[in-house]
């Protein structure tokens, strides 16, 4: 058993095994590509111990190459950006072979290929030490898989929880770990204007398929479609009154119980208070399920600040371009989240993420919250 942080990790294949399928997975590549020419390209930062490991064996002509998946803000009509970083070597008609230390989603997989492909590549195939085919969601599955394992955090031979355990030579699973598709998820997401919610949350519904409820979002829905609850919401908005928590609980609750087969839900905006995060736990153990976590996007004022004035010479929105503007929006967001912070703290389901790095760092970060959280 070892210790990484706040989690307790077990071992789960042991330097030996790992070792006797590098030895298998490298006989079924020399066997494939005898009399070829192969460019294997790993990618970092997980695979390289696999990598290492793997390329002593190969016998057949080879070169490596080390690549990483980036993702920037391009301008406001391209959106993101994916690219590949690192790749020099030129890979136009040859034989390419990626490595991977892990194919969970399978969406980094599949950014690579994409983006190999436009430089016509003659073949190119995915070897990955480990797989989780519960997980998967992508396009392109692995050639060549070392393991399939189940649907849980696993550390150590070149994967990290929170950047540590790459060293550990065995590779560990997480202590008490359940599969994650047995459980609903169900996650509150805080951050202060400028955090990167919007892009974040995105990732996570799509990695774990989760339903997205911005209480904002349904008032307004509701409100237009002028539900009954959208009639007495607006009655009270109209009075320039807060929508009293009843409301807006029973509007979640529908919105809830219109996916039952959810697998689970973002709360955005919800709970604001205590008595709300209250009520939201009365009504989701109603359905025999719970709050797993809630995670808090946090990024320093001045970063926020910088961020929001610079989104609003693209948004347009006014209560972007004013620092009074925008000073209250943080006041506002430090005020109401202390004490919702404090009633999850208090049930050990708090989590800060540091909102600062690159999108893909900290959809990262975010992830190894969720899947060592979900026990
Ligand atoms: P994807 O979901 O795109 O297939 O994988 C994304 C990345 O998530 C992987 O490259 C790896 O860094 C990380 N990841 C996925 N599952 C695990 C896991 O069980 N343990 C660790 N340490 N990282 C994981
Ligand atoms: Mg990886």
């Amino acid at each position: 058993m070892i210790q990484l942080q706040d989690k307790t990790f077990e071992i789960f294949i042991s330097p030996e095994e790992i070792q006797q399928e590098i030895q298998a997975l490298a006989r079924q590549l020399n066997a494939d590509y005898a009399g070829k020419d192969v460019l294997f390209l790993s990618v970092l930062n997980g695979s390289f111990m696999f990598a290492a490991d793997l390329f002593k064996k190969i016998m057949v002509s080879c070169e490596i190459s080390f690549v990483k998946v980036s993702s920037y803000h391009g301008t406001s009509t391209s959106g993101r950006v994916d690219e590949l970083i690192g790749l020099n070597a030129d890979i136009t008609d040859r034989h390419v072979v990626i490595l991977e230390d892990i194919v969970d989603t399978g969406i980094t997989i599949d950014k690579v290929i994409t983006l190999l492909r436009a430089h016509a590549p003659a073949s190119v195939k995915i070897a990955t030490l480990l797989y989780k085919p519960e997980a998967f969601k992508g396009k392109n599955t692995p050639h060549y898989v070392g393991f399939s394992i189940p649907d849980k955090f696993v550390v150590g031979y070149g994967l990290d929880y929170n950047e540590k355990g790459r060293n550990l030579e065995a590779i560990y699973q997480l202590k008490g770990s359940v599969p994650t598709n047995n459980a609903m998820l169900n996650i509150v997401l805080f951050g202060p204007p400028g955090a990167g919610k919007g892009t974040q949350s995105e990732r996570l519904i799509q990695k774990y398929g989760l339903i997205h409820l911005s209480t904002g979002d349904i008032f307004r829905a509701n409100i237009k479609g002028e539900t009954e609850l959208g009639v007495l919401a607006k009655s009270f908005i109209d009075k320039g009154a807060l929508v009293p928590d009843e409301v807006t609980i029973n509007m979640l609750r529908d919105q809830v119980l219109h996916h039952p087969n959810a697998s689970g839900f973002i709360f955005d905006g919800f709970p604001r208070t205590n008595a709300q995060a209250q009520a939201l736990d009365e009504f989701l153990a109603t359905l025999n399920t719970s709050i797993n976590l809630m995670l808090a996007l946090d990024v320093e004022e001045n970063e926020l600040r910088g961020r929001l004035l610079k989104r609003a010479e693209v948004s347009g929105r006014p209560d972007d371009a004013d620092p009074k503007v925008i000073q209250h929006r943080i006041d506002v967001y430090r005020n109401e989240t202390a004490p919702v912070k404090a009633y999850y703290q208090a049930q050990n389901k708090f989590i800060s993420i540091d909102g600062i790095g690159e999108i893909d760092e900290i959809s990262n970060r975010l992830y190894q919250a969720i899947d060592t959280q979900k026990i």
